[in-house]
């Protein structure tokens, strides 16, 4: 059983400054029970609020594991603060943490004193992996073109594969690169609809492209831009649908994908 929360489906400084979409990030949850293992990526600023305000409520201190794609403000800003809560203030050292190394050291955006808190660092390097959190593997994938470093993470639980591509440019090595893992779901940041700027983020059409060729049975397009969001992403979410012969949603803030069943649904189709 993996589910997604979406704490947020926000991108771009317009939209999270104004927050007119949240953005604290995705609560991952895999298996259940005992066997819960739950990891918090890229928490934004307003995660820990929207985590606690969620209903029912996210569970901050039985996180196992917070992971950043990278070191930005819309996917870092509350790092601390969910840190601080998954260690209940540093009294109880516990979990792991999981970024490029640019997030620990330099001018770094998990303060040093909140490492502190968490026993376990997972530097991330590009087509690495397996990082191990309980049951869960998690790989990375190839360098995004994003100015600061960052990774996509292809999540594997028990024979399903979700993967997340961040923020970044396109370039023809990113499809081949997810394309490998075969992810049953693939969850794609999606910040603009079609612009000549220059900017290091997929447009509409290269998220089109991307997950044409990487071709997973279901795909999640979020962290919008403001353009995309005029452009109502349910709309383009069914258009992609009919077009690719895939699942596509357009994730909403408070939204939980429920990735098992949908899988199993595009699977007996
Ligand atoms: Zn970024
Ligand atoms: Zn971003």
């Amino acid at each position: 059983m993996i589910s997604v929360r979406f704490l947020g489906t926000g991108g771009a400084r317009f939209v999270v400054a104004r927050q007119i979409r949240a953005s604290g990030g995705m609560w991952f949850s895999f298996g259940e029970g005992a066997e819960l293992t739950q990891i918090h990526v890229d928490p934004g600023p307003g995660a820990l609020v929207r985590a606690l305000s969620a209903v029912p409520p996210c569970d901050p201190p039985a996180l196992d594991a917070i992971a950043l794609s990278h070191k930005h403000l819309d996917h870092a800003g509350d790092v601390n603060a969910m840190i601080e809560a998954m260690t209940q203030g540093g009294w109880k050292k516990r979990g792991a943490l999981l970024a490029p190394r640019d997030a620990f050291e330099g001018e770094p955006v998990i303060f040093p004193y909140a490492q502190r808190f968490v026993p376990v660092h997972h530097f991330l390097e590009e087509r690495s992996g397996p990082y191990v959190v309980n049951d869960v593997e998690i790989r990375t994938s190839i360098r995004h073109h994003h100015g600061v470093e960052t990774y996509g993470m292809h999540f594997s639980y028990r024979g399903t594969t979700v993967s997340y591509l961040p923020c970044g440019r396109f370039f023809e090595g990113l499809i081949e690169d997810y394309a490998a893992h075969r992810p049953d779901v693939l969850i794609v940041n999606v910040l603009r609809y079609r612009d000549s700027m220059n900017v290091d983020h997929l447009t509409f059409d290269e998220a089109r492209a991307v997950i044409k060729g990487v071709a997973p049975k279901v795909a999640v397009m979020t962290h919008f831009g403001t353009r995309m969001l005029e452009r109502d992403p349910d709309a383009l979410a069914r258009e992609l649908e009919d077009e690719l012969g895939l699942r596509v949603f357009a994730a909403r803030d408070g939204w939980t994908l429920d990735a098992t069943t949908e899988v199993a649904a595009v699977a007996g189709a």
